[in-house]
């Protein structure tokens, strides 16, 4: 089930605020036992081969399904958000969602990010806990049908 490739593709890469990573770990306490998500607004670079997903700003959104094993986004919501964070420069980039468990891309998270693809190239962020039991943030893109590991790169600075 699970296609992804095991190394980190190179020449993609996520840029994430340090500071998110205590809110990402905020919103999935505060969601337990479900499934929290978020939009992630920033600008996505293509240079030289490279495709940079520099994530600016986070946007925690309801998970109107309310489930410990799926998420889903109101798309009003979703375009509401995008309107506003269009005024500060700023577009969907990506999005994140954590698992009261484990961090890893679920059978359902491949058929999300799948169909997705069909509409947008964003990245996919997955929280959940990591080997060690402390939280885990994994990034992923889907490229010709694959689903592959993308390295993040943590910066100082929203
Ligand atoms: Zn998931």
């Amino acid at each position: 089930m699970d296609a992804r490739s095991r190394e980190p593709w190179r020449g993609i890469f996520v840029l994430l605020p340090r500071d998110l990573v205590d809110e990402v770990g905020s919103i999935r306490e505060e969601a337990r036992p479900n499934e929290a998500c978020a939009l992630l607004f920033g600008t996505m670079l293509e240079r030289e081969g490279e495709v940079v997903y520099d994530v600016a700003s986070m946007r925690q959104v309801e998970n109107v399904l309310q489930s410990p094993v799926a998420f889903e986004v109101d798309p009003v919501v979703q375009y509401q958000l995008m309107q506003q964070e269009e005024k500060q420069g700023r577009e969907l980039v990506g999005i994140l969602h954590t698992h009261p468990g484990n961090q890893f891309v679920s059978a359902t998270d491949v058929r999300y990010m799948k169909s997705a693809a069909r509409l947008a190239r964003y990245c996919w962020l997955i929280a959940g806990d990591g080997v060690d039991g402390k939280l885990e943030i994994g990034a992923y893109v889907v490229s010709n049908g694959t689903i592959r590991d993308v390295p993040i790169e943590y910066k100082k600075q929203f």
